[in-house]
């Protein structure tokens, strides 16, 4: 089997600390090559896609979860969603005149959203201090949620992204933690090298770092591009607009386009499909 589009969970027996490995190679390509975007903001979407799909792994109830990096300046918002399926989508908003100088990420808040298909919405947001993508995903979880967290985030900016996280859970009451495995494996997985973690599969990359501890591995699972739009759920947006709107719209233009934002997928809409939107015909 592939090791590309794969989530692999890890843990270390006897310690507080688990781990994730996620790799992306198909799932990645279908964002890069659908908006074409420049190597310098490919290469944080593959970043932020990786973080994500390693987030994937804290549903646990049929949803959505949505990381966003929110900025001034010429990278405004950067953007990955999931839900349970391990199903990734990704958008970045930006200025052409973006330079790598704008990857600092000085500024701006990420916000994470968990949003369950039934249940109570959740968000959490910490501010941006500087740094990089995964200097502000280990804020946010030593701020929101008071786990300690490392992630090592690299993408290539056109075909492979990869991520490697480790958190310390909190020690249940009672029971001694191991302080030492803590600083011992955040040693040996600061070891790893951007290539290692772009192309090797999840074991081999878990040997090569931990092969000295005593590593659990549990079973991948996959990840894939997969955009949610679709007719009806375009139709159900454009509808808010109202009848009146949508008809002058139709009058101006002939139809009305839509493009989705995600995945690019073309839509449109002509007077016979405006009004059926409006009747209790099923739309075609
Ligand atoms: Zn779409």
């Amino acid at each position: 089997m592939s090791h590309t589009d794969q989530l692999q969970r890890f843990s270390f027996d006897n310690t507080d600390i688990r781990g994730e490995i996620a790799h992306l190679e198909t799932a990645y390509q279908e964002v890069v090559r659908r908006h074409n975007y420049p190597p310098l903001i490919a290469g944080v979407v593959g970043q932020l896609m990786a973080a994500t799909a390693i987030l994937s792994a804290n549903l646990k109830f049929a949803g959505r979860l949505t990381l966003q990096m929110r900025m001034p300046g010429n990278i405004t918002l950067l953007q990955a969603e999931t839900n349970e399926k391990g199903q990734l989508r990704a958008i970045a908003r930006y200025d052409e005149n973006a330079t790598t100088a704008d990857l600092n990420f000085t500024d701006g808040s990420l916000v994470i959203t968990m949003e369950p298909d039934q249940g109570q919405r959740y968000q959490g947001i910490t501010a941006i201090a500087g740094g990089n993508i995964a200097s502000a995903l280990e804020d946010y979880f030593a701020q929101s949620e008071q786990l300690a967290s490392r992630f090592w985030l690299a993408a290539d900016g056109e075909r492979f992204a990869a991520g490697l996280m480790l958190q310390k859970l909190p020690t249940p009451a009672g029971k001694e933690a191991d302080l030492d495995a803590w600083d011992r494996v955040n040693h040996l997985a600061g070891t790893i090298k951007e290539e290692e973690l772009l192309h090797l599969p999840a074991a081999t990359v878990l040997h090569r770092l931990f092969h000295e501890e005593q590593t659990r591995i549990y079973p991948a699972s996959e990840l894939s591009f997969f955009c949610t739009c679709s007719k009806p759920r375009i139709a159900a947006a454009i509808a808010q607009l109202g009848q009146d709107e949508l008809n002058s719209m139709v009058q101006e233009q002939g139809k009305i386009d839509i493009t989705c934002e995600f995945c690019q997928q073309h839509y449109s809409f002509d007077q016979a499909q405006v009004d059926a939107l409006f009747s209790s015909q099923p739309l075609h």
